[in-house]
C-alpha cells in the first residue's frame, strides 16, 4: 500500500523536476538540519488562505512575495478574467492595440494626476527596471546629452534580479555572485530611520542622506541620467522605512541638477503604504515609475513603465533609431491587464485606501505588545506593511521561525533577521488576530 500522503508525492516530485527560486535546494531536501527549508505543495487558494493537498491551511502573511491584494481565486478578478478569455487572449502591441491595454493606461495616468501620461508594458519587475533605465539613457541622448549615461541607487536598494537590475540593486547576497557581469551604478546613502545617529528624526536622517545626494549631484550631474527609489519602504533590505522628506529633497536636486527622479513602486505601490502610489505621501511626482506585483492583483506577469510627456516627447520624431528600442513578446497582454482593471474596479468600488487604513490600525494594535520584548528592535509599519527586527545571532533564525510560523498556519518569511508582515487586503480582522499570534508564537519558537 502507498502510505505517501498526496502532500509527500507532489514535494518528492518538485523537488526532483523544479528548480525553485530564492532557495538553495539542499535546503528543502535536508529534513531535520535547522537550515530546512519545508517545501509546502499548494493545491488551492481562497481569500487569504492557502491549502496544501492533505487540507492543512496557511495564511499567506506576505500575499504571495506582494503580489496578491484581494485574495487568492477572487471571485471578481476571476469574472473579469474569464470573460477576456471568451474574448482575446493575446494579441501582439506592435501595430496593434486593443481595449483592456487602453482603458488601464488611461486610468494608471489618471492616477497619477496626469503627470505620467504614457504606459509601456513587460512582464516583469525587473524587466520594468530596465525598461525605466533605457528610457532615461535613451532620453539623454535624444536630447544631445549622451554623456548623461550614468545611474544612482540607494544603499540597500532592490529594483530586480536580471544583469541590468542588479546594476541598481544592492543587496550583497544577490549582487556579489555576479558582480563580474554587471556595470555597477552608483550608491548613495539610504535615509533608512534606523541609521538615526543620538537625537535625530528621521526626517533628520532623511535630510542628512539628501545632504549626501546634493554633494555627489553638485560633482557628476553632468554624467548622471537618473536616480532610482523605492519610495517609503526599501522591502528586500528588510523593510527599511524612511521620511517622506527624503523624497521632496530628491525630487528638488532632480530637478536642479537635471537628472530623472525613477520611482520603483513595484512592492510600495497599489496602496500597500497607505496612499495608491508611495510617493504621494511627499507631494511629488517622478519622471518614470515602474509598477508590477500587485498591479494584477497577484494573477498575472505584468509590469508598467510610466513616463512623463517630456520624456515621450523627446522620442517622439521620423527616426526609428530616436524611438524606444524594447520589444517583448507578451507586452500589454490583455488577459494580465484585464485582470489590472478590475484589480483597479475593487479599488474604487471599495474604497479600500479608506479600508487599508483601518486594517493597518488593527495589525499595529496587534503587533504592540512585541514593542516591550527583549529582542525585539524597531518595530514599525507604513500603510500595510509591519516589520520588526530581531536581536539574535542565530544564524538559522529565519528558517527556524518560517517552519514555527507554518506550525501555526501563517506564511511569514522573515528577510534575515527582519519579520514582517504584508497580508492581502482582504485579511479580516480575526486572520490578523492569527496572523500577529503566529507571528509572536513563532518568535517565542525560534529564540528558544
Ligand atoms: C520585486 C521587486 C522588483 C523585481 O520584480 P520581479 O517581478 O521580481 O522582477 C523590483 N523592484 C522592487 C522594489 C521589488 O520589490
Amino acid at each position: 500500500m502507498n502510505t505517501k500522503s498526496a502532500n509527500q508525492d507532489w514535494l518528492a516530485r518538485s523537488q526532483a523536476a523544479v528548480w525553485h527560486p530564492c532557495t538553495q535546494m539542499r535546503h528543502h531536501a535536508d529534513a531535520g538540519s535547522p537550515a530546512h527549508l519545508p517545501l509546502v505543495p499548494i493545491a488551492r487558494g481562497s481569500g487569504a488562505w492557502l491549502y496544501d493537498f492533505d487540507g492543512k491551511r496557511y495564511l499567506d502573511g506576505i500575499s504571495s512575495w506582494w503580489t496578491n491584494l484581494f485574495g487568492h481565486a477572487n471571485p471578481r478578478i476571476n469574472a473579469a478574467l474569464r470573460e477576456q478569455l471568451e474574448t482575446l487572449e493575446h494579441v501582439m502591441l506592435a501595430g496593434f492595440t486593443h481595449q483592456p491595454v487602453v482603458e488601464l493606461s488611461e486610468r494608471l495616468s489618471a492616477l497619477t494626476g496626469g503627470a505620467l501620461g504614457h504606459a509601456f508594458y513587460a512582464s516583469d519587475g525587473a524587466s520594468a527596471t530596465e525598461i525605466a533605465l533605457k528610457m532615461s539613457f535613451h532620453y539623454w541622448r535624444n536630447v544631445g546629452r549622451p554623456e548623461k549615461a550614468e545611474f544612482l541607487c540607494l544603499a540597500g536598494s532592490y529594483h530586480g534580479e536580471t544583469v541590468g537590475a542588479l546594476a541598481v540593486t544592492d543587496v550583497a547576497i544577490f549582487k556579489d555572485a555576479y558582480a563580474p557581469l554587471v556595470r555597477a551604478a552608483t550608491v548613495v546613502p539610504s535615509p533608512d530611520f534606523r541609521l538615526a545617529e543620538d537625537g535625530e528624526t528621521p526626517a533628520d536622517v532623511a535630510r542628512r542622506a539628501a545632504g549626501a545626494l546634493e554633494k555627489h549631484l553638485e560633482q557628476y550631474a553632468a554624467n548622471i541620467a537618473a536616480l532610482i527609489v523605492e519610495p517609503l519602504v526599501q522591502g528586500a533590505a528588510g523593510m527599511a522605512m524612511y521620511d517622506p522628506e527624503y523624497l521632496r529633497l530628491a525630487r528638488a536636486l532632480c530637478d536642479r541638477h537635471e537628472v530623472h527622479l525613477i520611482c520603483d513602486e513595484i512592492a510600495v505601490g497599489c496602496g500597500r503604504t497607505g496612499t495608491f502610489f508611495a510617493h504621494e505621501q511627499a507631494g511629488i511626482r517622478p519622471d518614470l515609475m515602474c509598477l508590477s506585483k500587485g498591479i494584477s492583483g497577484g494573477y498575472l506577469p505584468l509590469s508598467i513603465v510610466l513616463c512623463s510627456d517630456t520624456i515621450y516627447e523627446a522620442f517622439f520624431d521620423d527616426s526609428v533609431a530616436r524611438a524606444f528600442l524594447h520589444s517583448h513578446s507578451y507586452t500589454g497582454n490583455p488577459l494580465a491587464c484585464r485582470a489590472a482593471l478590475a484589480t483597479l474596479d475593487i479599488f474604487e468600488e471599495d474604497d479600500i485606501i479608506a479600508v487599508n487604513h483601518r486594517k493597518a490600525a488593527k495589525i499595529a494594535a496587534a503587533l504592540a505588545p512585541l514593542a516591550n520584548h527583549p529582542q525585539v528592535r524597531h518595530l514599525r509599519q507604513r500603510g500595510m506593511i509591519a516589520a520588526f527586527d530581531v536581536a539574535t545571532d542565530d544564524p538559522h533564525f529565519s528558517r527556524r521561525f518560517y517552519r514555527a510560523a507554518l506550525d501555526r498556519e501563517a506564511l511569514i518569511r522573515p528577510i534575515g533577521n527582519t519579520v514582517y508582515l504584508m497580508p492581502p487586503y482582504v485579511v479580516s480582522d480575526e486572520e490578523i488576530e492569527l496572523l500577529a499570534r503566529s507571528a509572536i508564537g513563532a518568535l517565542a519558537e525560534a529564540l528558544t
